[in-house]
């Protein structure tokens, strides 16, 4: 079944190589006509079955927990299907060494299963101070946390799947990149994290923003698409312990930015970074929870993406300017939802690099007021499976998509090329 279904996934990828026969699935019409607007045509390419179908691909290796061989066997699937979709991989490597988790006795500052009805803190309401990355968080809010019993989650299949536990040691991260034809030492980055715990399928945290950007990769990498400047798929690995995988990257390669290797070949390992833009969690708007600390099990109306830069960052005038030019694109482009931008990215693998260049970050709801108030009930919890989503939720993150295919494709000044 497992495997019957990555071979489903890879006959997807290849079967659509061109994907001009796929109309936007929104069941709206394309917003200008694809023959006169390069980046109407690229959007038009993305297609709501197929972004659900490398979710579903990706949830096959349960959680993705770092640190154990569900993990690995997922970097090895993802870049498979990027090798397959004509982007070129590398990998990156790096220790992951930490010191023992502090035993603690059972269940002591470890949020299980969160219990339907009043809360402790379900019922407050009004404004609460300071949440992470400076933001306030109003309202009513639901506790939140990571389970960290295996025997929470009910499906014996998936439970024995998810049962090894990480050891340390080295991890592997994946990533692909589309050279630019005029510039090919100034990239963009383009990254989500394909790790998660909570033992479920981790399938909004974060298969629906890691298959956003394997998606974008091979929309990106077709024969018939050129971009004037780099572009670079990142899928960081070990976001989940305090964004250990796209820390090791900025550690590691930041000095390498820009720097030719060998001289006069034109080659650039790590072209100079012009943005980093990161996805994590792109399906789940069901709103605020209710006095009796429960959240709606259907998307709410003013359901959007928000986008959001660090006001305290050392670059926070251009990051800023970079998620309102993302604002636009979705103005533009997406057919369904509406973009916000707000100031207080945090807790995401844009962090590391928002001093060094312009960062952002796409997500479902806000980090710190919405995600921190407990609106995501299935965050780091056994429900977060492929079945626990609807059509409504998936196009939310298909929107994104199309977010960021149209203003990446905008940036990077892509265009459509008779195929040679
Ligand atoms: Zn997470």
């Amino acid at each position: 079944m497992r495997a019957t279904l990555a071979g489903t996934v890879v006959a997807l990828l290849l079967a659509c190589g061109s994907g001009q026969e796929h109309a936007l699935s929104g069941g709206q019409p394309a917003p200008a006509d694809g023959a006169d607007d390069p980046i109407a045509e690229l959007v038009a390419r993305l297609d709501l079955e197929r972004y659900k179908a490398v979710i579903r691909g990706l949830t096959q290796f349960g959680d993705r927990r770092q640190g154990t061989r569900r993990n690995r066997d997922a970097v090895d699937w993802i870049e498979a299907q990027l090798e397959a979709a004509g982007c070129p991989t590398e990998r990156h490597h790096y220790i992951y060494d930490p010191p023992p988790r502090p035993s603690r006795p059972r269940g002591a500052g470890d949020a299980q299963l969160n219990p339907p009805g009043p809360t402790p803190t379900g019922g407050r309401i009004g404004r609460n101070g300071s949440g992470p990355g400076g933001s306030s968080i109003f309202g009513y809010r639901r506790p939140t946390g990571v389970v960290r019993d295996p025997q929470a989650q009910p499906d014996e299949a998936l439970r024995a799947l998810n049962l090894e536990e990480p050891t340390n040691g080295e991890r592997s991260q994946v990533y692909c990149t589309k050279v630019g034809a005029t510039r090919p030492g100034e990239m963009y980055i383009l990254g989500a994290h394909m790790d998660g715990h909570g033992f479920g399928e981790g399938a909004d945290d974060d298969a629906s923003g890691t298959a956003l950007v394997m998606e974008l990769a091979r929309i990106l990498s077709a024969p018939d698409v050129e971009t004037a400047v780099s572009i670079r798929f990142a899928l960081w690995n070990n976001e989940e312990t305090g964004l250990n995988g796209s820390r090791a990257y900025v550690e590691d390669r930041r000095e390498l930015q820009g720097v030719e290797d060998p001289p006069g070949s034109g080659l650039y390992p790590e072209p100079r970074w012009l943005g980093m833009i990161q996805h994590d969690m792109m399906l789940f708007d069901h709103g605020a929870p209710g006095p009796d600390g429960e959240v709606s099990p259907h998307q709410r109306r003013e359901a959007d993406i928000n986008i959001e830069f660090q006001s305290s960052s050392d670059l926070a005038d251009q990051s800023r300017d970079l998620a309102f030019r993302f604002k636009a694109a979705n103005d533009e482009y997406a057919t369904d939802y509406p973009a916000a931008v707000g100031p207080h990215m945090t807790n995401t693998d844009s962090t590391p690099f928002m001093n060094l260049t312009p960062s952002i970050s796409l997500r479902e709801n806000e980090r710190g007021m919405h995600i921190g108030a407990g609106w995501n009930p299935h965050w780091h919890q056994p429900t977060d499976l492929y079945r626990t989503y609807s059509d409504d939720d998936f196009r939310l993150g298909l929107n994104a998509a199309q977010t960021t295919l149209a203003a990446i494709a905008e940036l990077a000044e892509a265009t459509v090329v008779a195929p040679r």
